[in-house]
């Protein structure tokens, strides 16, 4: 089965008495290994797309299987559970905890998950060893330059190894050639751990590394050449 398949979803707001349709029947599915960037301009619906995929939101109508299991109908809490085994978020901002070290905010998620702690450590470890950031281990994100910070969300976002990742303009906030680094380890973790990729970006550059790249266009996913 595919890491992540929308099938005829649909999700409509409530704006000041108006519906407003922002997703009208979507499908979209995508495969362990690939990468696709999400292109279209603010207000489209991205958001919407990364929060229903991502099981944060539920589609008024249709499905979202992960690696082959419905879940719209699956109870709160079994969502969650899902959500924290198969799927990592990265966003424009890093969110990290700022009183832990970049390693520690990489160990937390896996000690949560049930990993003991020198299991998680040794996990961490080798996450920042591959993103080139070992030297910063010890420090805090106040301490992390805005690429450095943003390569530790990813490691943290990857270290449970879930087969979806989902990013929201992972590098909306930062300059050009920073965000060059941090799609460069976003891209040696993917092909490395065989991820499935979706990721909602300007970054045209970051955009033509995927394997495929989708805009949304009258409420459905369209795929471009
Ligand atoms: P994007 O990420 O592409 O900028 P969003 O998914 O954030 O788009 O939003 C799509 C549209 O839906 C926008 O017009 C936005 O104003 C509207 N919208 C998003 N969330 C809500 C909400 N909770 N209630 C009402 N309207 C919303
Ligand atoms: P971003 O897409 O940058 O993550 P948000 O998702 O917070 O930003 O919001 C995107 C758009 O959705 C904005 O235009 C915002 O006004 C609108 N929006 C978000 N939540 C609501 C809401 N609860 N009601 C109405 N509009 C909303």
């Amino acid at each position: 089965a595919p890491a992540l398949y929308l099938e005829k979803v649909e999700r409509r707001y409530d704006q000041a008495g108006a519906p407003l349709d922002i997703l009208r029947g979507a499908d979209f599915g995508l495969w362990a290994g690939q990468s696709a960037a999400l292109i279209a301009p603010s207000g489209a619906g991205k958001s919407t797309l990364l929060h229903i995929a991502g099981l944060l939101e539920r589609p008024d109508a249709g499905e979202v299987y992960i690696s082959g299991v419905p879940t719209v109908a699956m109870a709160d809490e079994s969502r969650t559970a899902l959500r924290r085994s198969e799927i990592g978020f990265v966003y424009q901002f890093h969110h990290l905890l700022p009183e832990f070290s970049a390693l520690e905010n990489i160990m937390l998620p896996q000690m949560i998950a049930g990993h003991s702690r020198k299991e998680a450590r040794e996990r961490a470890t080798q996450l920042l060893d591959y993103l080139g950031l070992s030297a910063r281990a010890d420090h805090r994100p106040a301490e992390l330059s805005g690429g450095e910070q943003q390569r530790v969300a990813i490691a943290r976002a990857v270290a449970n190894g879930p087969g979806l990742l989902l990013a929201d303009e992972p590098t909306g906030n930062l300059d050009p050639k920073t965000a060059h680094h941090v799609f460069e380890a976003l891209d040696a973790i993917v092909r490395a751990t065989g991820l499935a990729t979706l990721i909602a970006t300007h970054n045209m550059e970051l955009a033509d590394r995927m394997d495929r790249r989708i805009t949304l266009r009258d409420g459905l996913l369209v795929e471009l050449p």
